[in-house]
């Protein structure tokens, strides 16, 4: 893999499409995530294992990560939810499973129908699992932590909750943690406070960020979480996703903004930025209706751009 200073991580084929109520044909998810792959976006969440009858968009999960596990370099991960969506990745070869709970109580409750103490209980079932496979078949495990800077139902998020699931999720054995402002309420002080928080507590496992643009301060908090030391972001191309309680707001962070910004302040992402903005053709083409969002699709790249490795060399 190429050396880079930030990874950037796609998850626009499941954060993004998980709410869009069109199917998008398995051909078209493959062709994005190769295109993008191609663009150097090296490990990409391609689908999540949970039943199909909960989100019709994942009824082809299996076929989506057995075309993504063709592509040579890439590491396929994909969201879990419990020990049962585990199981299915790691029959399938899943390299990564991106396991999720809430900290906020009422948000757990209500997307996974449990208590948090529940949720931590099963990660630790799933890393056991995960453990007990031959070391060339055991994947990576994820430990998300989703409603970490505000929650829909209970408002602002208390920073020791964050702390104490994260060390939990650490303590089980997770290989990174994922801090996700999963309805986009955060601004960049909270981030500081929360990162700082986090990664203080849980020593050397790296520390990833996932933003929502829902308000507008998704690359301002991007910023923030960099200057924590942060080096793992979650995006999705286009910024699909959207928020069923805020119309006309985007969803994830733009993967291609995102990408722009960092290699503007010199962080090598590995992204090619002319081949990561024509991926965008790809879904405009297979979801006509769907709303797609960026301002360098819009505005184009600056006059005469030098990409940071070329700057580098130079
Ligand atoms: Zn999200």
């Amino acid at each position: 893999m190429k050396q880079v200073d930030v990874m950037v991580r796609e998850v626009g084929l499941r954060d993004g499409l998980q709410i869009h109520p069109t199917f998008m044909p398995t051909e078209q998810k493959l062709a994005w995530i190769a295109a993008e792959s191609a663009a150097g976006v090296a490990e990409i969440e391609v689908t999540s294992y949970v039943p199909p009858k909960l989100i019709p968009q994942f009824a082809d999960a299996e076929a989506v990560t057995r075309g993504a596990l063709e592509i040579p370099g890439l590491l396929v991960a994909a969201l879990i939810p419990n020990l049962r969506g585990a199981e299915r990745g790691v029959t399938l070869g899943a390299r990564k499973l991106n396991f999720v709970m809430s900290v906020s109580r009422t948000h757990n409750q209500k997307n996974v129908r449990r208590e948090r103490e529940e949720s931590v209980a099963d990660f630790k079932n799933i890393v056991a699992m995960v453990r007990a496979l031959p070391a060339a078949q055991r994947p990576l495990v994820g430990g998300g932590l989703s409603t970490a800077l505000g929650c829909s139902y209970e408002g602002r998020v208390s920073v020791d909750d964050v702390v104490r699931y994260a060390v939990q999720l650490a303590e089980a054995g997770a290989d990174e943690i994922v801090v996700a402002d999963t309805v986009g309420y955060a601004d960049p002080v909270q981030v500081r406070t929360v990162f700082k928080a986090v990664i203080a507590a849980v020593g050397t496992l790296p520390v990833a960020a996932h933003f929502h643009d829902t308000r507008g301060t998704g690359l301002a908090n991007v910023s923030a979480a960099l200057e924590c030391g942060v080096r793992r972001f979650d995006a999705s191309l286009a910024g699909l996703g959207g928020c069923p309680f805020a119309p006309g707001a985007s969803g994830n962070i733009v993967m291609d903004d995102l990408c722009f910004m960092l290699d503007s302040m010199g962080l090598v992402t590995g992204v090619d930025l002319e081949s990561l903005l024509k991926v965008r053709e790809i879904v405009r083409t297979a979801l006509p209706d769907i709303e797609m969002h960026g301002a360098i699709a819009r505005a184009g790249l600056p006059q005469n751009y030098v990409n940071a490795d070329a700057r580098r060399a130079a």
